[in-house]
């Protein structure tokens, strides 16, 4: 499936500010609402913008988004990991519904009452990686804490279900406050259960009545190929257990990618300085150069000159979103030698009788001088 991209599906540029995001969303949203517009694809362009919007109005999802694009959030069913399943079925729309049509407008995300399902807490995690380990990808364990469903009381906090006798099962009282205005009646959250219409007989003694324990997790982390420093990777449903029910949270992993001894990379570009001695630049020569993918015979041709170019298209670092290779610039520099012999002394000086100043630098240099006296 093709997917479109979410700043052309609100219609903003790459740069816009959350404001810009926020306002051509509700534009939108009220032009495609299903309930308003009754055009065959009026649903789908709906879901499509709330997906949009779900993603670019977070700031976390939006990073995620420029760096990979679509595929940060491609998989959904038997995917879990990273680059996988976004479910946008956990993304608050009330407040910004709320806005649009005054409330009571046909959709209902759920509303305040703390016994609804709630996700549990992201966490990142930072992670180092070798040049390689990121260039390549690889596979790491992860060993961290999480709140996870206590097993002892599968997280509903005790044993031995009663409904609420504060409540009778509701999870709301009404309260009655009586002003000179009048008697009003109130719905609040049942502060005996909490809101779950449920207690129960016996408090877990494990969790203390919380449904949820900190457990020590090694999750096994696959490290797709070509992710840079800052790039975040999403475990989704690896975090912290939900609240009545609610879908897991999510873990970052932040990459640190440490520098190699010869390469700079920028993006997915690979940049390396290769030395070679005065000698191999006037006359020319073949040299040994690595590449991310293999040593090759570069060709020097004779003539070269002190920061030449050379391009190997597609030696870079595969795109980790669109798996395209970068290219390689090799950068000559010309080198002195450190120390010299006696007999290359003596060399040199009958060399440099011979004069080896044809070069257009010099001449343009020496006849300045000579204009200039
Ligand atoms: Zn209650
Ligand atoms: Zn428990």
């Amino acid at each position: 499936m093709n997917k479109r991209d979410y700043y052309e599906v609100l219609g903003v540029e790459k740069s816009a500010s959350d404001k810009e995001i926020k306002s051509a969303f509700r534009r939108l949203a009220k032009q495609y609402h299903p309930d308003v517009n009754k055009e065959p694809d009026a649903e789908a362009k709906f879901k499509e913008i709330q997906e949009a919007y779900a993603v670019l109005s977070d700031e976390n999802r939006r990073r995620q988004y420029d760096q990979f694009g679509h595929a940060a959030f491609q998989g959904g069913a038997g995917n879990s990991q990273g680059f996988g399943g976004f479910d946008f079925g956990d993304f608050d729309f009330s407040d910004i519904f709320g806005d649009i049509f005054g409330g009571g407008f046909g959709f209902n995300f759920g509303g305040g009452n703390s016994s609804r399902a709630r996700k549990g807490r992201d966490k990142i995690v930072g992670m180092r990686l070798s040049f390689e380990e990121a260039v390549f990808g690889t596979k790491k364990d992860i060993n961290l804490d999480v709140m996870d469903t206590c097993d002892e009381c599968d997280g509903k906090g005790g044993h031995g279900e009663e409904t609420c006798s504060e409540c009778r099962g509701s999870g709301t009282v009404t309260r009655e406050q009586r002003t000179i205005l009048g008697v009003y009646a109130t719905k609040t959250t049942c502060p005996k259960c909490e809101g779950k219409g449920k207690t129960y007989k016996n408090t877990c003694s494990k969790c203390r009545g919380k449904g949820q324990v900190r457990k020590n997790k090694t999750i096994e982390v696959k490290i797709p190929a070509g992710v840079d420093t800052g790039n975040q990777l999403r475990l989704s449903g690896k975090g912290e257990a939900g609240i009545n029910g609610g879908p897991n949270g999510d873990i970052y992993i932040e990459f640190d990618v440490l520098s190699h001894q010869l390469y700079i990379r920028n993006e997915d570009d690979i940049y390396l300085d290769l030395p070679i001695t005065i000698t191999e630049a006037i006359l020319g020569t073949k040299k040994e150069v690595p590449t991310l993918y293999g040593n090759i015979n570069l060709v020097i041709p004779a003539g070269s000159q002190n920061g030449d170019k050379h391009r190997l298209r597609g030696k870079g670092v595969e795109n980790v979103s669109n798996h395209r290779k970068g290219d390689m610039y090799i950068t000559l520099k010309i080198v002195m030698p450190e120390k010299i012999s006696r007999e290359q002394k003596k060399l040199l000086e009958t060399l440099a009788k011979t004069g080896l100043d044809n070069n257009s630098e010099i001449k343009k240099y020496n006849d300045y001088l000579r204009k200039n006296k």
